[in-house]
Formats: C-alpha cells, structure tokens, sequence
C-alpha cells in the first residue's frame, strides 16, 4: 500500500511509467490527497483574441474525502495523518478477520494470500511524516528508513515509543537485502 502527503496524480505517473499500476490499485491501495486534471482557459496574446486551453493540477485535501484527523504527533489539519491512515487499516483488515470463521479462512489462507490480516508490517518511509505511523507497529512490524532523512533523526528521539524494528537503507539494494531478509521463504 501507498501512503502519501503528494497526490494520485503523481502517483499515478510514477506507476505507470514503472509499470506497477496493477500492483497498486488506485481504489483500495493508495491513500493520499486526491487531485485531478482540469481546464484552464486563459488570453494568449500569440494567437490574438483565441482562447488556448491550458491544463492545471488541482489537489484536494485528503481530511476533505476522509473526514477530520486531529493528530498531535505530526498536527495534521489539512494534510493527511498516515498514522491514522495505518491505524484505519489495521482495524478494518482486524474487523474483516474476525468476521470470518476459521474454516473459512482455512479456505482463504489457501487460496488467497490477499488475506484480511496481516502476518506483520513493512514500512519503508523517510520524512517526517513517517513518524506517526511507527507509533501504531508492534514488535514483529518492520520500519525500513533511508540514512540521513529526516526519519532516522526522528526515531533516534523517539525511541522509547517505537516498538518495531528498525532497520537502514541507502538505495535500492539494500531494500532488496532487507526484504530477503524478513521474507526468508519468499523468491525475489
Ligand atoms: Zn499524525
């Protein structure tokens, strides 16, 4: 899953120049402030009195979608809280789950690895933003944060209230080797 303070404009361009759109459904996988394209018609005085037609982003808070947050870790008013964001997902996955019985999710776990809940958390951040989400992690989730950003201060300040593991990255490789890592069975 994705969460973002940029928008699913940006992010939409990003995974479809990657290829990964199908990784992420825009719907059910990403969460951060929804934006759109939009026409903007002003004079050009190059073409004399014709109107040409010009595109503009326009982004929309994401609280307008989601309803208000109050978060006094990283005061989120018009942007959004990617601990709340987190925390939603857990209960909702948490509610899903228990709502099926165990041979059902017999049936689930075998046939869908999709599941409604989760083994254990990932999460790869670096900015300040990325804080608040930590809070919500438990000892088995992972938080794999880039060297020299603003996170890894952040974590250092705050590490009598981060429960995970913590573990450092510098580019691609390193992720790589990390996610073998914690994924011991999985194939990369
Ligand atoms: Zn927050």
């Amino acid at each position: 899953m994705i969460l973002s303070g940029a928008n699913t404009e940006l992010i939409k361009i990003i995974l479809e120049g990657k290829e990964l759109s199908h990784i992420f459904p825009m719907e059910s996988h990403i969460f951060t402030n929804p934006a759109r394209w939009e026409e903007c018609k002003s004079d050009d005085s190059s073409n004399g009195d014709k109107k040409s037609a010009k595109m503009r982003l326009r982004v929309d808070s994401y609280i307008r979608k989601s309803g208000k947050i109050d978060c006094t870790v990283c005061h989120a008013d018009e942007d959004l809280c990617k601990g709340a964001v987190l925390r939603q997902i857990i209960q909702q996955c948490a509610t899903a789950s228990k709502a099926i019985s165990t041979e059902e999710k017999e049936d689930r776990e075998q046939n869908d690895k999709t599941q409604t809940s989760f083994d254990r958390i990932v999460y790869i951040g670096d900015g300040y933003n990325d804080l608040c989400p930590l809070l919500h992690m438990q000892k088995h989730d992972f938080v794999l944060v880039r060297k020299g950003k603003a996170l890894e201060q952040l974590i250092d300040a705050n590490q009598s209230h981060i429960q995970s593991q913590v573990l450092k990255w510098e580019d691609g490789r390193d992720l790589l080797l990390h996610f073998q890592s914690i994924f011991q069975c999985v194939k990369f």
